[in-house]
């Protein structure tokens, strides 16, 4: 199973819109998709519909080995698509893990009971470089970086590097960036191509060609519980998760021929 962490310490710049939109697509493709929320605030959980009734086991007793992948995981109505849900008593992992053995690696063992369900894990990281993204990275043999098409679009991306170079040495050396991708582009508005084509011309090749627009039916689709590739496929933020996990899947065949 490729495990593929979405991560940006900053919030808002369209982590939980990529992880729920992505893992449509490539359910769409026929890829079997497990998506792990693993932000307390659920989002991931409420935009794919999962009631708080189905989130006695969530994302929170996996970690701290209360429940297995198997009973923690619900079906979501996108078919192929199942979803570890996240309550707000995730918020309290971060300390309560500190006295816990192995704490950077809870994820990481909990997902080795997956074998062959599922073809990818995406997770849906909180907006902190805490433990539970540290979990994330530890996990994951790739992350996606979702980066907003606004002013401060770099700012803080220092840190992050800093903090996947740091999860390298000491707990994953095959952690590699499958693609930033660039999101919330707005094509009325200057700024935003300005952003964009500073972000390429310093992170170069590991920015995707795909670039996520604005779309007010990406950020509409949440509340009624389905992604936006169900909302309305032919939206132009639909297409462009179409696109984006196309192009996921190419970078990711290479690496798996490189390999
Ligand atoms: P994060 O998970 O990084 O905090 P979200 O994906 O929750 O970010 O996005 C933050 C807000 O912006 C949400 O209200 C979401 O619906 C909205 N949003 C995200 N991506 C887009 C987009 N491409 N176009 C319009 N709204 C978006
Ligand atoms: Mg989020």
């Amino acid at each position: 199973m490729i495990r593929i962490a979405i991560a940006n310490q900053k919030g808002g710049v369209g982590k939980t819109t990529t992880a729920i939109n992505l893992a449509t697509a490539l359910a769409a493709t026929g890829w079997r998709v497990l998506l792990i929320d693993f932000d307390p605030q659920g989002n991931a959980s409420t935009g794919l519909g999962v009631e708080k009734t189905d989130r006695e086991r969530s994302s929170y007793e996996l970690l701290r080995g209360d429940a297995t992948l198997a009973e923690a995981v619900v079906a979501t109505r996108v078919p192929r698509l199942d979803i570890v849900p996240a309550t707000v008593d995730l918020s309290g992992a971060e300390i309560e893990l500190i006295e816990v053995e192995r704490r950077t690696h809870r994820l990481h063992e909990a997902l080795a009971a997956s074998e062959g369900q599922w073809d990818v894990c995406l997770i849906d990281c909180p907006p902190s470089l805490g433990l539970l993204t540290v979990n994330a990275l530890v996990a994951a043999n790739m992350m996606i970086v979702p980066l907003q098409c606004e002013f401060f679009a770099l700012e803080g991306l220092s840190q992050l590097l800093q903090t996947i170079e740091r999860v390298r040495a000491r707990f994953n050396p095959q952690l590699s960036i499958l693609g930033v991708a660039l999101t919330m582009y707005d094509r009325r508005n200057r700024l935003s191509e300005q952003v964009a084509a500073d972000v390429r011309a310093v992170l170069g090749d590991v920015v995707f060609d795909t670039v996520i627009p604005r779309n007010v039916r990406l950020s509409e689709a949440p509340s009624h519980g389905v992604p936006a590739l169900i909302y309305d496929h032919r939206c132009p933020g639909s297409e462009a998760y179409i696109a984006l996990a196309r192009e996921c899947i190419t970078r990711l065949t290479k690496t798996a021929q490189a390999a």
